[in-house]
């Protein structure tokens, strides 16, 4: 087994570094391993000295919620020379350094694979001249290498996502919502340049996710004339009423011939050929900038935790790996694969073969483009041709990103012909007749709006009112329907059904889009909404966090989440809480007990914040009062407990990227589906969802058999296998605190 290893960020920072740092350093300790940091990326393991420190427990304490990386990268000319890694070799082998974690990008990598594949040349030379590392060299015969993906740009191939990617599209998303509305005000077009290297991932995402009007990116073919296609766009959409516009440009976007494409001269060319006042935004490095997102930070931790565990748990394997999350799987890959890929998709773009290169960058980036190609029409691409509405509708409690789903399944539908209607809180429109035409040039700006503007129900009059259902969907014309909800929605359906015997009017399809920020709906991993709810949990921890210092105290933070325990496990492992009371596990005397111990421990021994995440429906006794006050009894006032119950807090504001996105492609898929199942006849209702990565449906009837009733949350939750890493990591373990390894 190996005793040591290192851990360093190099390249370009990212924000949620410090978070992976924090799980390397933690995890490998509380597996027993000596830790060394390396400060300054390759220039610090080249210097050595006080840049290559052991780090402690606390060291990586009030780390994560930080962006950038506190072990600081540094780019360093001098490691790509030979003599320059012979004596980063040296400063490994003095420290009995076994294995490397680097985090970066694929500069960084390229650079790790290098120094082990390398490594037997460099140690016999050094031997020869200093005899006192024979003993290491003996005992290193190789160097192990495992690389986390570090970079915002998306371009390493081995990961779906890497560290650092979902922050900056946060900040890019945002950024263009905020430009959208003072555009809006003086009816402008913006040219908006986002980072991303060769790779074209943050702006295509970035115009999926804002609904953005125009895009250009280096994956796109252009052809000679390119400029005439966009300019007619803008206008058209501008005649049809689109009064500002956001067009978003990638750094690496060339023009056919190769040559790089100026921001400013697409501005230029927008506002001498249109007439119009068009203003450029470079975003520029606030992308990389700010607290990682909750999604970052546990991407981190299952990563850093399992860089080591493979490390650890495979003895015998020379590692020279990177560890990334493919459909939602931690997934080891040879860094010389990766290496090679992420070459192999640069090379296709300076040759001009684009479609390989999309296809080499996976079958998301691939849906995503077909989506953005077929949204950023100025009108839908088919007249409606009188052949029959669809309804959307939205149910359950709200969450954020239902708006960003109705408004991708709406133009979806409207691109293909087919007029579609809103009703008014879910059920209710179409008992009452209460629905409204969708328009393809409003739908554009819904992305970014919080909750569902038709409105959701959750005690629709459905149960008494299906004759009106029945009624309303002859008179209207209606031949289906897209659902897009929580549980309440599921069940609604599942009676639905049951009413056919007595309505055959309902016999047309329904699809289902999974909308819960509880995330506790069954066939999907991932629920729209649930990862803004995180985003904006773990910005409330991070706030009550920042109170620490002040005086000693322990929270007891309440989240939403009914009969599943997403919310407070994910945020618990975001936030970097120190536990997590979920309704899977309950709540028990004895732990409650041995809480209680370890909590004084704690404070005793110097800390001064305790942070416990707690599921509104943990337990039905040990409600969150309940709990403040036993720790307050205990407490015997040599600290303060507050709870903190957030509330609708999670609900609000404006989707995160990512549920805008999972939205998108969600409901674009069931859309095209529902069309399928109009021409078919069928009268089919569907439940879709993501899972594994993957978009994919079945009948309602088999999604219900998958949830676990009396509970109402799935019976197989993939975030369970998280839950352990809560503790692992936890700040205020007391056996770890000041630990330097296991002895
Ligand atoms: P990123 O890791 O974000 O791609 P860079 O490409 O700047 O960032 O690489 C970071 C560092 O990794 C470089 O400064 C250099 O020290 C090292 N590095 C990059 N490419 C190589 C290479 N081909 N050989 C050796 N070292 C390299």
């Amino acid at each position: 087994m190996i005793k040591t290893l290192a851990v360093m960020t190099s390249g370009g920072d990212s924000p949620g570094m410090n978070a992976a740092v924090r799980a390397v350093v933690r995890r490998a300790l509380d597996r027993g391993l000596l830790v060394y940091g390396i400060y300054c990326g390759y220039d610090g393991l080249l210097r050595g000295g006080d840049l290559i420190r052991p780090l402690r427990w606390q060291d990586v304490g009030n780390v994560m919620q930080r962006g950038g990386t506190f072990l600081g990268t540094a780019r360093c000319e001098q490691f790509r020379t030979v003599e320059g890694r012979r004596r980063a070799v040296e400063n490994i082998l003095e420290r009995g350094i076994e294995a490397l974690v680097v985090i970066g990008g694929d500069g960084s990598l390229t650079g790790a694979l290098l120094l082990s594949n390398e490594w037997p040349e460099h140690v016999e030379k050094i031997a020869s001249s200093r005899r006192d590392l024979q003993p290491m060299v003996e005992r290193i015969p190789a160097l192990r290498i495992m690389g986390l993906p570090g970079s915002i740009d998306n371009d390493l191939s081995g990961t779906d996502m890497a560290i650092g990617v979902d922050t900056a599209l946060n900040h890019i998303v945002r950024a263009i919502d905020d430009l959208s509305s003072t555009a809006a005000s003086h009816q402008r077009t913006f040219v908006i340049e986002t980072m991303g290297r060769n790779c074209g991932y943050l702006a295509l995402a970035a115009t999926l996710a804002t609904g953005a009007s125009w895009m250009l990116i280096p994956e796109c073919s252009l052809e000679l004339h390119w400029h005439r296609r966009m300019l007619e766009c803008l206008d058209n959409a501008r005649k049809l009423g689109r009064g500002h516009q956001m067009v978003v440009i990638a750094e690496g976007a060339r023009h056919p011939d190769g040559l790089r494409m100026e921001s400013g001269e697409v501005r230029k060319l927008i506002a001498e050929k249109l007439g119009l006042e068009v203003r450029l935004t470079v975003l520029g490095h606030v992308q990389r900038g700010g607290p990682p997102s909750a999604f970052d930070r546990v991407l981190s931790a299952r990563l850093g935790v399992a860089a080591v565990d493979l490390l650890v748990d495979q003895p015998h394997v020379l590692h020279q790996h990177m560890v990334g999350v493919i459909k939602n799987r931690v997934v080891a890959t040879p860094l010389v694969d990766v290496i090679e890929k992420s070459r192999e998709i640069q090379r296709l773009l300076e040759t001009g073969d684009f479609p390989k290169a999309r296809q080499l960058r996976g079958e998301a980036f691939a849906t995503m483009l077909e989506l953005v190609e077929a949204l950023t029409a100025a009108s839908p691409s088919k007249e409606s041709a009188g052949q029959g509405k669809v309804v959307i509708l939205t149910g359950g409690a709200d969450s954020p990103g239902m708006n960003a789903a109705l408004s991708i399944a709406a133009r979806r539908l409207l691109d293909c012909g087919v007029a579609v209607l809103g009703s008014r809180d879910e059920f209710d429109g179409l008992v009452h007749g209460e629905l409204t035409d969708l328009e393809w040039n409003d739908l554009a700006g819904w992305m970014g709006r919080p909750s569902s503007d038709i409105g959701t129900a959750r005690s629709s009059q459905i149960l008494e009112d299906f004759g009106k259902i029945a009624e309303n969907i002859t008179k209207f014309d209606i031949k289906g329907i897209v659902a897009i909800g929580g549980l309440d929605t599921y069940r609604h359906l599942q009676r639905f059904t049951e009413m056919r015997a007595d309505f055959p009017e309902l016999n047309i399809p329904v699809v289902l889009i999974p909308a819960s920020i509880d995330n506790n709906l069954p066939g999907s991993d991932l629920c729209v909404g649930s990862d803004t709810a995180l985003n904006n949990i773990v910005e409330s921890v991070d706030k009550i966090r920042d109170t620490a210092g002040a005086t000693r105290r322990a929270f007891i933070v309440e989240t939403m989440g009914k009969e599943c325990g997403f919310l407070a496990a994910m945020a618990a492992l975001a936030a970097g809480a120190d536990k997590a009371y979920l309704p899977e596990t309950g709540i028990g005397l004895a732990e409650l007990n041995r809480d209680v111990s370890e909590l004084k421990e704690s404070f005793e021994s110097g800390n001064r914040m305790v942070i416990y995440m707690h599921n509104e429906n943990a337990s039905h006794h040990y409600t969150t009062d309940f709990l403040r006050r036993l720790l307050e009894e205990e407490s015997k006032d040599e600290f303060e407990v507050r709870s903190v119950v957030l509330g609708h807090v999670q609900r609000g504001g404006s989707p995160s990227a990512f549920d805008r996105i999972l939205a998108g492609r969600i409901s674009a898929f069931a859309a095209a589906s529902l069309l399928d199942l109009i021409k078919n006849g069928s009268n089919d209702v569907l439940a879709f969802g993501l899972k594994e990565g993957a978009v994919t449906s079945c009948p309602l009837s088999e999604a219900l058999a998958q949830l676990d009733a009396p509970h109402g949350r799935p019976k197989d939750q993939w975030f369970m296998d998280l839950f352990p890493y809560i503790h692992s990591l936890a700040k205020n373990r007391p056996s770890r605190r000041g630990d330097t390894a296991r002895s």
